[in-house]
């Protein structure tokens, strides 16, 4: 079966969205640790994870999508933002120990100038002082393929690996996290310049050649307002945009995404999402 879902609000707890989950056929979603434009975190209810944990073993819902907040770059040049992007990450990821399973998925971050080797030097250092002090033995760590919007890191495949490669090479063998992995969002490709509509195909074997697709571990289902390499990420409703029905009819297929969890980030009220999942489900074979 499918796992799809869709980006949910937080504010009411785990089990609240696991409900409102069930409530419009998802059965996995994403959710903000925290406000996205912001840094402060509720304090975590231990009861509603303990909760939620059960409300999702018997709803077979999962895997859940933490996103982390956009104002954490890792690439900043400022060591002040630098520092606020460490200590949320540290603090993310020990309060995801309470949901085990759970993947957190963040922007790569923006080098503001630096240029792209100095941002992909800061965020695998960021990543390794973050898995020394919070040893995630739970939580998957994934870096979201990005649309090249300004000076954002991960636009292409190639950056992605050189960050996993830095943080890879220097981790001691003994204190290894699990893998770090990807959240590909098919909106930041297509505006990134892959032609996911006219060559998927093509796409998915370069991820694979150049990133591996074992890494692959979710999809972020979402159209775009934009042409191919307009590197502006607009998400569209799907099927409404660029990349179109037919070409999410290819993707939720296709034999290297078909099994991974997709999760929608499109303008859509809770009604839409319900019917854009209705709409995925009615397009696999
Ligand atoms: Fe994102
Ligand atoms: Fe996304
Ligand atoms: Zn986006």
């Amino acid at each position: 079966m499918i796992k799809i879902g869709c980006h949910l609000s937080s504010s009411g707890g785990y089990v609240a969205m696991g409900q409102t989950a069930v409530s419009i056929g998802a059965n996995v979603f994403q959710f903000f640790t925290r406000n996205p434009r912001g840094g402060a975190a509720k304090p975590l209810d231990r009861a509603d994870c303990r909760a939620f944990m059960e409300y999702a073993a018997g709803h077979g819902i999962g895997p859940i999508l933490a996103h982390a907040p956009y104002t954490l770059n890792a690439a900043s040049a400022e060591q002040r933002t630098r520092d606020f992007a460490e200590s949320v990450f540290i603090d993310d990821l020990k309060r995801l120990e309470h949901t085990p399973g759970a993947m957190y998925n963040f922007h790569p971050g923006s080098h503001v100038g630096q240029g792209a080797d100095k941002g992909i030097e800061l965020i695998s250092g960021l990543l390794l002082r973050v898995f020394a002090a919070a040893k995630p033995g739970h939580t998957t760590v994934l870096l979201e393929t990005m649309a090249g919007k300004g000076s954002e890191v991960g636009r292409t495949f190639e950056e992605i690996r050189a960050i996993i490669d830095l943080v890879e090479s220097r981790l001691p063998a003994a204190g290894r996290p699990p893998s770090l992995g990807v959240c590909l969002d098919t909106c930041h490709v297509w505006d990134g310049g892959y032609d996911i509509v006219n060559d998927l195909d093509g796409v998915v074997g370069e991820f694979d050649r150049i990133v591996g697709i074992d890494r692959l571990k979710a999809i972020h289902a979402n159209d775009s307002m934009n042409v191919l390499g307009a590197h502006k990420d607009r998400h569209e409703k799907i099927g409404k945009g660029k990349i179109g029905l037919e070409a999410f009819g290819r993707i939720v297929n296709h034999p290297s995404l078909r099994d991974l969890p997709f999760y929608l980030e499109t303008p859509c009220d809770l009604q839409g999402y319900k019917e854009e999942i209705a709409l995925l489900k009615s397009l696999r074979r």
